[in-house]
């Protein structure tokens, strides 16, 4: 049993909190919105007074917050967390947020720090079935390995400090242009006549074969787990590969890398948004493909 701060208890960070409390853990938690912070105390954790207090006395301490700019002024800002957590705690940031502030923060916490960014959703958060990228120092990863196995299914030790973002910031650019090519060919087939079936079919057990494609659907009735069979309710919303997309170009710059199909699938999605789709599902970007 490990005493553990969460800060950021909302749509991911609620119910990855909740599972470390069923694995047992001590949990001290803390948002900004008292809601949360009140369903997190419903569930049996700690509601701690300020973030400083969920880091203090911890064995481990978690964020999972919105942006860069919320973990560098949870962890560094005036009463910030790095300073009132005791010198030898492991900080774990789970937040999705650039390579180069997850660097610097991790540079000037002064305490052993992993970037352990997600992906799965709030489904797999529900079902402590996410995957981890976790980038830093192998002594504090191997520590906190039984605490992501409470929230996670899959522990992928990347690098050091910033390579489990990138990792995320490259992956998430692959699924974004997956989608759109995936959705790209549908809307071809349904021009050339071929059938959403067919094409299925084939591209499914051949060399165009995607997650894209064969998990995630972008058309109805192929795939039961598929957005599509519900009218493209988010899953993964629209505005969420909008940021996730907006990262992975901030890195390739910073980094001096070509990613002109990055580049492409970031304009498609932010005009994916800018026409009202970010509450929905990414997939629903085969709409406006198809131009309906
Ligand atoms: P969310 O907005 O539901 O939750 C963020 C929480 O942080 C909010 O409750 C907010 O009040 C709290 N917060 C913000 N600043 C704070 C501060 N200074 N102190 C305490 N609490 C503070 O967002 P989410 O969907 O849970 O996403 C969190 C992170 O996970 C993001 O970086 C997101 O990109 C990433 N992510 C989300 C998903 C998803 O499907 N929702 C999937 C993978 C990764």
């Amino acid at each position: 049993m490990a005493r553990i701060g969460f800060v950021g208890l909302g749509n991911m960070g609620g119910p990855m909190a909740r599972n470390l409390l069923k694995a047992g853990h001590q949990v001290a938690g803390y948002d900004l919105v008292p809601a949360a912070l009140e369903a997190f105390a419903a569930g049996g954790g700690t509601a701690a007074a300020s973030a400083a207090a969920a880091a203090a006395g911890a064995d481990f301490v978690v964020t999972m917050l919105p942006a860069g700019k919320h973990v560098r002024d949870a962890w560094l800002g005036a009463g910030g967390m790095a300073a009132a957590a005791a010198p030898a705690a492991i900080l774990i940031d789970c937040s999705t947020i650039d390579v180069d502030t997850a660097r610097a923060v991790a540079a000037e916490a002064g305490r052993p720090m992993l970037d352990a960014p997600v992906s799965g959703g709030t489904m797999g958060a529900e079902a402590g079935t996410l995957t981890f990228m976790v980038g830093g120092p192998d002594g504090a990863f191997a520590s906190a390995q039984p605490i992501l196995a409470a929230m996670g299914r899959t522990i992928v030790h990347c690098g050091t400090a910033g390579a489990g973002q990138a990792a995320k910031v490259c992956n998430n650019m692959m699924l974004a242009a997956n989608m759109i090519i995936a959705s790209e060919a549908l809307v071809l087939a349904e021009k050339l006549g071929l059938s959403h079936r067919a094409l299925f079919d084939v591209v499914s057990k051949s060399s165009g074969q995607s997650w894209a494609m064969t998990t995630y659907c972008p058309v109805p009735d192929l795939v039961p787990t598929s957005p599509a069979n519900r009218d493209y309710r988010p899953g993964f919303a629209g505005a969420l590969m909008l940021k996730d997309l907006r990262l992975s170009q901030e890195a390739a710059k910073s980094a001096g890398a070509a990613t002109p199909l990055g580049a492409e699938a970031l304009a498609l999605f932010e005009r994916f948004v800018a026409e009202g789709g970010g509450e929905t599902d990414f997939s629903g970007i085969i709409r406006m493909l198809r131009g309906g």
